[in-house]
């Protein structure tokens, strides 16, 4: 083992984390979502985002993107993910978006009217809905049933201050066993 790994091990141990391939999905998942959010800063810079409108125009979607992300090689599945998430920014970018509270309801069915982080009981009133990819690349463009959860407030609030709080969130609530990465790709790539 070298002295990196024992690192992570103990690291892992010291924040009672017990389970090291679920650590490895958290790492993997935020690598891939850092890629995608890079590729949308990469928008921001002078006449990317215009250039990238006119391909998808000429292109489509598919081979624009493709040709956007081709400086990184991206698995079929990575990749379908990655393009969700810059044509929600480029969306978002046109002013396009759609009403997110139509889906409250279905989600608190669906959750059996408890939090998606701490599993309490909310009301649906009190229950807030939270964008799993972060509204500031996607603003509302992106929204389904898929892209939403509710939370409860207390949960949303520290969402955005604690710096552990996805890998509590992802792993102490059972994300990944009920909601693999994966089936969360494939439900993406549906929409
Ligand atoms: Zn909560």
């Amino acid at each position: 083992m070298t002295s990196l790994e024992k690192g992570i091990e103990l690291f892992l141990l010291n924040n009672n984390f017990t389970l090291k391939t679920q650590f490895d999905e958290v790492v993997y998942r935020c690598i891939i979502d850092e890629v995608a959010f890079n590729f949308c800063d990469k928008l921001k810079e002078g006449k990317e985002l215009d250039v990238l409108k006119k391909k998808i125009r000429v292109l489509g979607e598919r081979l624009a993107i493709e040709n956007f992300t081709k400086e990184i090689n991206l698995g079929p599945e990575e990749f379908s993910y990655i393009s969700k998430i810059i044509i929600g920014y480029v969306n978002k970018q046109d002013g396009r978006s759609n009403d997110i509270q139509k889906y409250k309801q279905h989600l608190f069915d669906g959750q059996n009217g408890n939090c998606a982080a701490c599993g309490n009981t909310i009301t649906f009133g009190k229950g807030e809905i939270d964008h799993i990819i972060p509204h500031s690349f996607v603003g509302d463009s992106l929204n389904s049933i898929h892209s939403l959860q509710l939370l409860c407030e207390e949960c949303n609030g520290k969402k955005s201050k604690d710096a552990w709080f996805p890998i509590h969130f992802l792993l102490s609530r059972g994300y990944f066993p009920k909601y693999t990465l994966d089936s969360k790709w494939k439900d993406l790539s549906r929409q």
